[in-house]
C-alpha cells in the first residue's frame, strides 16, 4: 500500500472509533459502525462516515455516510475513497454504494476505489456495463395520442 492508501484507510478505521465504544454497551448494536468509510475530494478535503445497522434492518453503509458528509460541505467530486471494518479489513463498495458514488457526480467514473489488499481501482472497473447507457433515448412510438 502507498503512504495516502495507508492513511485513508486508517481514516477509515478511525472513523468507528466512538460508535463502537457506544456500541459496546449495547446488546442490539453489535455492527453499528462497525464499518467505516474515507474519501478524499478533487479539492484534497476528507470525509468520513460510518455504517448504521439497527436490529430490525434499518441501516445503511458508512459509504452513504461520507459521501453526506461531503455533500453537505458542497462537494461533489470523490478523488479517492476507502472502506474498512473496525479491525481493519478493507472493504469494497457493494453494489449499490457503486452506484450512489456514480450517480452523485458522474465524474467519480474516474475515483480511485482502495481494495482488500491494499490496492486501487477506478469506479469505472468496478461498475462496468453502465445501465444509463442503455435507457438514454425516449421510448419510440409513444405520439399516438392514446391515452388521452
Ligand atoms: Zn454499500
Amino acid at each position: 500500500m502507498t503512504s495516502e492508501t495507508e492513511r485513508i484507510v486508517e481514516s477509515a478505521v478511525r472513523a468507528t472509533d466512538e460508535c463502537r465504544s457506544l456500541a459496546a454497551g449495547r446488546d442490539d448494536w453489535k455492527y453499528m459502525g462497525y464499518v467505516g468509510s474515507a474519501l478524499i475530494t478533487a479539492a484534497g478535503n476528507r470525509y468520513t462516515g460510518i455504517n448504521v445497522e439497527l436490529v430490525c434492518g434499518i441501516g445503511f453503509c458508512a459509504e452513504h455516510t461520507a459521501v453526506a458528509d461531503m455533500l453537505k460541505h458542497g462537494e461533489s467530486r470523490i478523488r479517492i475513497i476507502a472502506a474498512a471494518t473496525a479491525d481493519g479489513n478493507i472493504l469494497p463498495p457493494c453494489g449499490r454504494c457503486r452506484e450512489l458514488i456514480y450517480q452523485t457526480d458522474p465524474a467519480n467514473l474516474e475515483t480511485q476505489v482502495v481494495v482488500p489488499g491494499g490496492g486501487l481501482r477506478t469506479l469505472r472497473d468496478l461498475l462496468p456495463l453502465n445501465w444509463q447507457d442503455y435507457i438514454a433515448e425516449e421510448p419510440e412510438g409513444d405520439e399516438s395520442g392514446s391515452g388521452g
